[in-house]
């Protein structure tokens, strides 16, 4: 079974391709699938938060007001009263039906739109009449989970629990009904009040009434493992960033060689894009556990062309040499400009604080390094 993911423009690709890694992070024969981005039409209209307390209920508000233009750069906490311009569910329903279409996509598979945009009912997420089509919100996370969280978790989480409830109801009906009133820590908490999502979210639960429902419904038991596991692992990962203060551990990671990327394990599979000049210094320093001064890099440049050799897909010797003799220079400016987009992508990645052991920087001992426990580090 596949599980289509298209987004559109305002949600961020490098969010986007995150969420897929999470998604993807547990193996079984649900696919996550990159479907690319779609544009949606004008918005319906355009409503009122009046406070804090309508923004934080998933209900209906039907007040019509003048459109209001929305950035959606950096997470700016709303400031009440708030228009925003919002879709029907019919509108957003309707667009990815017709992705569907034109795409061909299986009856059984699942496509989900992930959208910035607000739905008419304020909802984190619904599925439409096929239960095989949905859309999710994937903008105002950090204000129900805190400044610092990293929204990827919870909409990958909302894409599982979506497809869980498209397994094991009939119709839109069923799904209502199932909701929970009550918040109890279980998948199927409704959370009027969208604070308690982050209950639910902790618990990564499934009470006993929805677990008989699931088999009743004789929902195919390594759908429900495969899922159970992204469950738990997006649980784990939001419990390991919470924690990692107190017990002061490194995630793993894994060097990938082919894709370029670092994968850091530990945060869920998260992944750090790296161009080949960056990846092949960073090779360089991950083997150089106690450092090398900045000033004595170019007697590393042997070992240093090696990696990029490797890494870079050139095959011309002379330009590869260049670049590389531009990089060991420690008065050119491109070491510097290098080591510092390393380091803003590790902090793009898992943010200022989290990152500080991944990247290179001066070490205690006065020379440049990594300080990450080179036990958890794979190269592939
Ligand atoms: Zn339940």
């Amino acid at each position: 079974m596949k599980v289509y993911l298209v987004r559109t423009a305002d949600f961020q690709l490098e969010d986007f391709e995150n969420v897929l890694n999470l998604l993807n992070a547990y193996p079984g024969t649900i696919d996550f699938v990159d479907g690319g981005t779609v544009e949606l039409d004008n918005p319906y209209g355009s409503k009122i938060f009046r406070n804090k307390t309508k923004f934080e209920h998933q209900e209906q508000l039907d007040i019509m007001c003048s459109m209001s233009e929305y950035s959606t750069k950096r997470y700016e906490r709303p400031i009440f009263p708030l228009k925003k311009k919002y879709y029907t569910w019919k509108q957003l329903f309707d667009e990815v039906e017709y992705y569907r279409n034109e795409q061909h996509v299986d009856l059984n598979d699942f496509v989900f739109l992930l959208t910035n945009q607000y739905n008419e009912k304020n909802w984190f997420a619904f599925l439409g009449p096929s239960l095989r089509t949905g859309f999710i919100h994937t903008d105002d996370w950090p204000w129900f989970f805190g400044d610092g969280t990293d929204i990827r978790y919870p909409i990958a989480y909302e894409v599982t629990t979506w497809v869980l409830r498209g397994l094991m109801c009939q119709n839109q009906k069923e799904i209502v009904t199932r909701f929970h009133k009550k918040t109890v820590g279980c998948v199927n908490d409704f959370c009027k009040n969208k604070t308690e999502i982050t209950i639910k979210m902790r618990t990564a639960d499934v009470c006993d009434a929805c677990m008989q429902v699931m088999k009743n419904k004789d929902v195919p038991p390594h759908y429900l493992n495969q899922l159970f596991s992204v469950m738990d692992g997006i649980r784990a990962n939001l419990m390991f960033r919470k924690r990692i203060g107190i017990i002061n551990k490194d995630s793993r990671i894994k060097i990938d060689l082919d894709a370029k990327k670092i994968f850091l394990t530990d945060f869920g599979n998260l992944d750090v894009r790296l161009n080949p000049k960056e990846l092949s210094l960073y090779l360089l320093f991950i083997h150089h556990k106690e450092g090398i001064a900045l000033n004595s890099l170019h007697d590393h440049n042997e070992e240093l062309f090696t990696y990029y050799q490797k890494v870079s897909g050139r095959f011309n010797k002379d330009e590869m040499q260049n670049t590389i003799s531009l990089l060991v220079n420690y008065l050119d400016g491109e070491l510097h400009t290098t080591l510092s987009r390393i380091k803003s992508k590790f902090k793009k990645a898992i943010g200022t604080e989290l990152s500080e052991n991944y990247y290179i920087q001066v070490l205690p001992t006065g020379v440049h390094g990594i300080p990450l426990n080179r036990e958890g580090v794979e190269i592939v």
